[in-house]
């Protein structure tokens, strides 16, 4: 056992006994561990307001690889006020915690962490969130094994790109156009700079709808056809979405 502190954010909790709490903490450099905050739903309990789902703060355990640590305090970092007032940034906040938490156990890579929380700020910063979803959306295809291929045409490698196919998992030039996927030039050209940028330098947005609409409709097909996850929160997000 030893102490440690490390930032994280709770993506579950369980009730555990008569007052307790077990949470699922996804942690910057332990990735995610199982944390008992005992007499937490307690009035009185310093640890009742850190210990809910989607707190997003230093927390200070006492740890046990591969066992259940027990948390001792945690300093909050970012509340997430914005998010938290809005009944659409909650169902997004709900969505992309759900989705980080299915790529994470598919791929331990630490990364994943630090793509998430830069989308959860940027999403509290104001910035669009489904752009932002997307752009998420985009780079987590590469831990899940389908990463798309949008440098040249990824059936012959040719630069004169038209569309972009979910069969080949990437761009297509002008003699390999299969009549699927989107030919808009504007998502073309955003659907790569989502692959490529870094979410934490990103300081404004600028998309036009027509572009939003057809890349997010191009992920959710990729996803639902490509990489067998299911996210329960996705359907509900979906039906809220506004163009
Ligand atoms: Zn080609």
């Amino acid at each position: 056992m030893k102490i440690i502190s490390t930032e994280g954010f709770i993506i579950s909790t369980t009730k555990y006994g008569e007052s307790s709490k077990i949470l699922n903490i996804f942690t910057k450099e332990y990735g995610v561990i199982g944390v008992i905050s005992k007499g937490c739903t307690g009035s009185k309990s310093v640890l009742k307001n850190v210990s809910e789902r989607f707190i997003y703060a230093k927390f200070n355990i006492s740890y046990k690889e591969g066992k259940l640590s027990t948390l001792i305090s945690a300093d909050i970092i970012n509340y997430f006020k914005n998010i938290r007032s809005d009944i659409i940034l909650i169902a997004y906040l709900t969505y992309i915690t759900e989705l980080t938490s299915d790529v994470f156990k598919q791929n331990n890579d630490l990364q994943i962490y630090d793509l998430f929380i830069s989308s959860l700020i940027k999403i509290e910063e104001n910035l669009d969130p489904l752009v932002i979803t997307n752009i998420l959306e985009t780079k987590y295809l590469n831990y899940l094994g389908v990463g798309l291929n949008l440098d040249s045409c990824a059936k012959c490698g040719n630069k004169n790109i038209v569309s972009i196919s979910h069969k080949e998992g990437g761009f297509l030039c002008k003699n390999c156009y299969d009549n699927t996927g989107f030919t808009n030039r504007g998502a073309l050209k955003n659907i790569r700079l989502y692959y490529y940028v870094d979410i934490s330098k990103i300081t404004k947005l600028d998309i036009k709808d027509e572009t939003k609409r057809e890349i997010d409709s191009f992920l959710n097909h990729y996803y639902k056809d490509y990489t067998g996850l299911y996210i329960k929160s996705k359907e509900f997000l979906n039906n809220l979405k506004k163009y």
